[in-house]
């Protein structure tokens, strides 16, 4: 939590307001126990402890919520309001994340957007509609979120009950504004930029530059060294050249939505990954294996320590379906 930056910051303030900050950051750890309290444990269930949830401070005006267990978000604050990233995996999440960023500041919230369509992202929307947010996301985004609510809500709701939340305080918050290849927001003499390269982990995934903090918000399309899910991308050759191009910007932190903190050079190792597993499996459909021989002989023990190794077989089944037929039938 009290990283070098937010140290640095601290050192430079007046006493008194050293005081407050030191206030606020007992306050972030009350809320962040209190969110721990609600986050489920997959990590665990692999055999590992998931770390606890931490709110970093990325610079002096921006924030970067990590939740390994579950899903992050970003937040700025500036002078006229704040500007939100992805808001978690339920409404009760989400309002977790927003009594975080009620300790750090009492301005209006002006900008929320969904980076794509999965409900870790924007199931917590509802406390942020209610705070009077305008919501934002790229016009795909905004089509399949509504498109697929019903199959979003169905794979969460086992997660739900187990957490002891009700499925039925998730409502479906769609953007109010969408775009379809740039937007740039300016608030409080900061700008954001959104920016759409065509689908990676699936249509609409939206990358976030925040330049003044040298920093990009990446969504579903990238975790470091985590084996990517191939159900919903319509191209995987897309989503690879777009990791290539994010890996060539001039940036210095990469704050993903799932994940901690990465470097250019983690988005490069994911897409040479990417491009590995995808010859890989061409190849074997290519000489006319099974499905299920494949899932069989095609192991990869070279990412064994990847993050969601497990879920190797149900990866492999989606590329057969990619790669046999053109179809994404999650999205039908
Ligand atoms: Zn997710």
């Amino acid at each position: 939590m009290a990283t070098p930056a937010f140290l640095a910051i601290v050192g430079r303030l007046p006493a008194l307001a050293r005081i407050l900050h030191r206030r606020q950051l007992l306050g972030m750890i009350l809320a962040l126990a209190a969110g721990v309290a609600l986050t489920p444990a997959p990590a665990a269930a692999q055999g590992r402890t998931a770390p606890p949830a931490e709110l970093k401070q990325i610079t002096n005006d921006l924030y970067f919520f990590y939740e390994f267990s579950g899903s992050n978000a970003v937040f700025m604050v500036t002078d006229e309001g704040v500007l939100v990233i992805d808001t978690r995996t339920h409404p009760r999440h989400g309002q977790a994340l927003l009594d975080m960023i009620r300790k750090v500041t009492d301005k209006p919230i002006k900008w929320v957007i969904n980076s794509h369509f999965h409900g870790d992202h924007h199931f917590g929307n509802a406390p942020f509609k209610a705070a009077g947010a305008t919501f934002v996301a790229q016009a795909e985004t905004a089509r399949i979120m509504q498109h697929v609510q019903p199959k979003e809500m169905a794979r969460r709701i086992d997660g739900f009950k187990n957490l002891g939340l009700d499925p039925n305080e998730v409502k479906l918050i769609l953007a109010d504004v969408t775009f379809d290849t740039n937007m740039t927001i300016k608030l409080g003499g900061r700008e954001v930029r959104l920016m759409y390269f065509g689908p990676g982990q699936q249509a609409g995934d939206t990358f976030v530059a925040i330049p003044h903090a040298r920093a990009l918000f990446t969504p579903g399309a990238f975790g470091k060294r985590s084996m990517p899910n191939m159900a919903f991308t319509p191209s995987v050759d897309s989503w690879v050249k777009l990791l290539e191009q994010v890996a060539a910007m001039d940036v210095d932190r990469i704050l993903p939505a799932h994940g901690d903190v990465a470097t250019r050079a983690d988005v490069k190792e994911l897409a040479a990954m990417l491009a590995d597993e995808y010859a890989t499996v061409k190849d074997a459909v290519a000489k006319g294996l099974s499905v299920d021989d494949a899932i069989k002989t095609l192991t990869f023990p070279q990412y064994k320590d990847w993050r969601n190794y497990n879920r190797l077989a149900g990866e492999i089944r989606a590329l057969y379906e990619l790669i046999q037929t053109g179809k994404r039938s999650y999205l039908d």
